[in-house]
């Protein structure tokens, strides 16, 4: 057993990184590895071009990242904290993917492209954040780009996202016209495209730099004090309590691309964002709790599978947050849905680019657990005797369905192996006709099909025809009421993988005629 829980828990900095496509999340990740010595030269994370996201990219991306699909965490010491960046994909299409992820951090980092601001994306992820009333942190990047004012950009946070935005530091011009960094909260200026040894002034007891300084004589100088005045007399005050729950969040200015800011953002950051905190649990009488971060009891939660992350070893990872206790090699767990017993002999964490097998794993770290088929995205484990349950993760009723079967009727059992894997790992939903058993896939977006189609040829060697359906309205209907008279064209029923019966809806309509006809049944958006 660890000597000291409490010190490791709180070396623990774990969060996620939530923006639009295209806001800097891939060239900022990439800046704090460098930082981290996990990578030694940019370009190793792969960016995504800008434009359109195509299916081939998505493994493509994945492959020459390098770091590979085990990017879905990375995992660094800086300053004597352990970083654990849970990365979230970019396309809305995987939006369920993200939201699950969120739920498994600490904190969460909000990258704006200073020249768009907030833009839709950063918003409805943003939400989502906002509900676990978890600290968030924003950069505010491309500095090194005309873009707005900081101080209409700080207030767009208030205005858009209703959070305060409270500045740790201030650019000082913007675009061609960039001189620098007036950093706030390290009481110094730091120059931009500056010498490591001229990098950074001191400012004097008044926040300002002595006048033999050149930079005092240019205009911009001025204007940046000026900023700074009305900051201090109309401007928000850091308040650590707020930020806490993220009513406020700090700001950081700063150019991903140049490597500049981001060094500084990660110096406070660590220093500001909290460590693990405790978790709401269930017992097994039902009874709520909270769980600390440095109970000794050792539990987590489920949060990503991911199958064939290494297509020659084709395994499959379920990736744990590990919410309480410490994680050993070899610990007996109890799976709290089933009450199964497993030893989790086999672990790796995610340090650097290499998946190294577990060494000192405590809450707040994730760690891989090379899976059979016992786990499931939302499962629960635990060691000991008493039985803790964490909240469930957040479901989506999908709105696009299609209809799929094997090219190749002698390739059923690479087809049914590829379906029932990329099923679990919540890649799609899976229904089937009601009478015909037929295959229904379900998702929020198209590109989660395309990538479902892909994946199955080029994992499991099956070719899939799939015919849309189209967009339906899903809605539940209790076995005790059901009648499978009561399916048309216009309704299709479908089974749940939990068998619960379902229809699929043609439009809202449709759903109106039907709760006309049959008004004493009962139906439900989510199971
Ligand atoms: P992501 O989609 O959020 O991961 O964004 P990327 O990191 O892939 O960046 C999108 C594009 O913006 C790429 O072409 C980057 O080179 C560029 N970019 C990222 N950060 C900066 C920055 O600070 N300044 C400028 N000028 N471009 C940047």
């Amino acid at each position: 057993m660890m000597q000291n829980l409490t010190n490791e828990v709180a070396k623990r900095r774990t969060f996620a990184i939530i923006s639009h496509p295209d806001a800097g999340k891939t060239t900022i990740t990439e800046q704090l590895l460098l930082f981290g010595g996990v990578i030694r030269e940019a370009g190793t994370v792969k960016a995504k071009k800008s434009g359109h996201f195509a299916t081939s990219d998505w493994m493509d991306i994945e492959k020459k990242r390098g770091i590979s699909v085990t990017s879905s965490v990375m995992q660094f010491e800086y300053q004597g904290k352990r970083i654990n960046i849970l990365d979230t994909p970019g396309h809305e299409d995987f939006s369920e993917d993200t939201y699950r992820t969120l739920m498994a951090v600490d904190a969460a980092v909000m990258v704006i492209d200073s020249a768009k601001g907030i833009e839709p994306q950063t918003k409805k992820l943003f939400k989502v954040v906002k509900k676990r009333g978890i600290p968030i942190f924003t950069f505010m990047n491309k500095l090194d780009r005309d873009g707005r004012e900081p101080l209409d950009l700080i207030a767009e946070l208030e205005d858009l996202l209703g959070i305060e935005g409270v500045a740790m530091n201030w650019p000082i011009g913007m675009g061609k016209g960039l001189k620098g960094l007036y950093d706030i909260a390290n009481h110094r200026i730091e120059l931009y495209r500056a010498e490591a040894a001229d990098k950074y002034l001191e400012l004097d007891e008044d926040g300002r730099l002595s006048e033999d300084n050149p930079l005092t004589k240019e205009s911009i100088y001025d204007d940046t004090l000026g900023d700074i005045e009305l900051l201090h007399e109309a401007g928000n005050t850091f308040d650590a309590a707020k930020v806490a729950v993220g009513d406020q969040t700090p700001v950081f200015f700063g150019s991903a691309l140049t490597n500049f800011g981001v060094e500084t953002f990660l110096e406070q950051y660590v220093k500001i964002a909290p460590s693990p905190d405790s978790h709401e649990v269930t017992l097994a009488n039902d009874d709520k709790e909270e769980l600390a971060a440095d109970d000794e009891q050792f539990a987590g939660f489920v949060f990503k599978i991911q199958a064939n992350m290494n297509p020659a070893h084709r395994d499959r990872i379920a990736f744990v947050r590990i919410c309480s206790g410490e994680f050993e090699k070899g610990i007996d767990v109890t799976l709290a849905r089933t009450g199964k017993s497993i030893r989790l002999n086999n672990a790796t964490e995610f340090m650097s680019s290499e998946r190294v097998q577990v060494s000192n794993a405590v809450a707040g770290d994730i760690v891989g657990l090379y899976d059979t088929g016992n786990f499931q995205i939302g499962d629960s484990i635990y060691s000991g005797k008493r039985k803790v349950e964490f909240q469930e993760l957040p479901q989506f009723t999908p709105e696009l369905f299609m209809q799929v079967t094997a090219k190749n009727v002698m390739k059923q059992k690479s087809f049914h192996k590829g379906m029932q894997q990329l099923v679990q790992e919540g890649a799609v939903q899976l229904y089937r006709n009601y009478q015909t058993d037929d295959y229904i896939l379900g998702a929020v977006g198209q590109l989660q099909f395309e990538v479902f189609q892909y994946r199955m040829l080029n994992e499991y060697n099956s070719e899939v025809v799939m015919t849309p359906i189209g967009s339906r309205v899903a809605r539940w209907i209790d076995q005790s009421q059901l009648d499978p008279k009561m399916s048309s064209s216009r309704n299709l029923l479908v089974k749940d993988r939990f068998d619960q019966p379902l229809f699929l809806f043609e439009n809202q309509f449709a759903l109106r005629w039907f709760a006309d006809k049959y008004p004493d049944v009962q139906l439900h958006a989510k199971l």
